[in-house]
Order: structure tokens, then C-alpha cells, then sequence
């Protein structure tokens, strides 16, 4: 082998290791996860818009008018206006994107519904706007810049939110940012990255490397599910962002976390 190729080698090994310490967080924390099925999938009355490894959820709000739970890591939304395009709405029928949270991967297109409500709770509207960076270990040495999305609509915790004729009620459920929000609609709790759902049907908190605090988040969660059976709601299906939904017992999964 010549000086050159042995060169070659050397530096292919070693980006391929830099490639395995750099992914490995991601294989880590996406392992035993539930797959995102992209779709009407199992959850009835919700379509599930799989944009590579996020998801984003469309809800029908009647009046051929939609309401989008997130907007995707993609500025130009094309795989998100070609699902709503492909279910029949123009981008001037979405009527609200309701936010999960701030971090890029789930706000990017939200600029593109220029008739809709942008939604998040008080607390996320720094992080979703780009005033602030978000506190998790991945994000510790970034630096906050404007992110091209505004928010328009302050929800608060308790809140139901009515697009044509779809109810959606808004809960706090700090920790894996500030402002994470989780919305109950058509009996399907959408909690963005706060939870996942794993291969067995179990819930899952927060995921530590991109989290501001884990045992807040978990906590979060168990009160939530306290606070959903006291109060009666039904809650048929959990929707987390980066994986596929948990069906049927959500509540006595969270209250497990
Ligand atoms: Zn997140």
C-alpha cells in the first residue's frame, strides 16, 4: 500500500469513528422507540406527517380548515405542505400551529401559515422566537439567534384553545424546555418531546442530552396524568414527536415514569 492510500485509510477510520461518537447519542436515545407511522396511522381523525425523524400532526378543524400540531425542521416545509396539499388544505387553511416547544425541529415552516395562529405557552416564546438558547446538554455551546418564527397566540396552562370544530386544551409540562406544552385534542395528548413511546407500549420522559431536566419532565408528566384522570378527560392515544403514538393506557403510563 502506498504512502497515499495508507494516508487515506487512516483518516477514513477516523472520521468513521468521529461519525459513530457523534451519532451515537441519537441511535442511543431513539433506541427500542416506537416507529413513526406516517399517516392516518392508528390514531383515528389525526394525521401523522412524518418528516424524517420528527413528526408533525395535522387535525382536521372541519370548513376544509386544519389546525398543525409543530411545523417540522424545514424552513420550506415541503414534505409538510405536500402531506396537507395531498389531505386537501391549502397553507391559507391551516387555522393554528400549535407549538410542543421551541427547539428547531419542531417551529421551522411555522412562518409559512401566514392566516394561522402561532401558539406556545408564555414561558416558550423566547426559545421559539430564537431571544434565548435552549438549556439542554447538546444545545449548552450554541448561540441564540432570531428564528424567523413569532409567536401570536400566548397560551397558558389550563386554556382551551376552539379552531372551527376542534377543542384543544393546552397543559405546562416543564422540563424538557421551560415552556413544553402538551395539547389534548380529539382525545389524543400530542406532548412533542416531553414523552416517547417505546416498541412495548411504554411511555418514556424526556431525553436527557436534549433536555433542560429530566427528573422535571418525568415529574411533569406524572402530575399530568393525575391532573387528567381527576378531571375526567379521555385520553385514547399519546402522540410524542419522535416516535410512534402509545395506545390506549397513556395515563397509567406517564403516572409509571
Ligand atoms: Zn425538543
Amino acid at each position: 500500500m502506498s504512502r497515499a492510500r495508507r494516508w487515506i485509510a487512516r483518516v477514513s477510520i477516523a472520521l468513521v469513528a468521529v461519525m459513530g461518537l457523534l451519532a451515537a447519542p441519537f441511535v442511543a436515545a431513539s433506541w427500542g422507540l416506537a416507529p413513526i407511522a406516517d399517516g392516518q396511522g392508528p390514531l383515528a381523525g389525526v394525521r401523522t406527517v412524518k418528516l424524517g425523524f420528527v413528526s408533525a400532526f395535522v387535525l382536521d378543524a372541519g370548513g376544509g380548515r386544519a389546525v398543525l400540531v409543530d411545523a417540522g425542521a424545514d424552513r420550506a416545509g415541503v414534505a409538510l405542505l405536500a402531506a396537507l396539499r395531498a389531505a386537501g388544505y391549502g397553507p391559507d387553511a391551516v387555522l393554528a400551529v400549535l407549538l410542543t416547544h421551541g427547539h428547531g425541529d419542531h417551529i421551522a415552516a411555522a412562518p409559512l401559515f401566514r392566516s394561522a395562529e402561532i401558539v406556545a405557552l408564555e414561558q416558550e416564546r423566547a426559545l421559539v422566537e430564537g431571544a434565548v438558547t435552549a438549556r439542554s446538554p447538546m444545545a449548552r455551546f450554541s448561540r441564540a439567534k432570531p428564528t424567523g418564527v413569532r409567536v401570536t397566540r400566548l397560551a397558558r396552562d389550563g386554556e382551551v384553545l376552539r379552531y372551527g370544530s376542534l377543542e384543544v386544551r393546552v397543559f405546562a409540562i416543564r422540563g424538557h424546555t421551560e415552556g413544553s406544552a402538551a395539547y389534548l385534542a380529539r382525545d389524543v395528548l400530542f406532548v412533542g418531546d416531553a414523552a416517547s413511546a417505546t416498541t412495548d407500549n411504554r411511555a418514556r420522559g424526556p431525553i436527557w442530552m436534549f433536555s433542560e431536566d429530566t427528573d422535571v419532565g418525568a415529574a411533569s408528566l406524572r402530575t399530568l396524568a393525575g391532573r387528567l384522570r381527576r378531571e375526567g378527560h379521555s385520553v385514547r392515544a399519546m402522540a410524542p414527536a419522535h416516535s410512534g403514538p402509545l395506545m390506549g393506557a397513556v395515563l397509567e403510563a406517564l403516572a409509571a415514569l
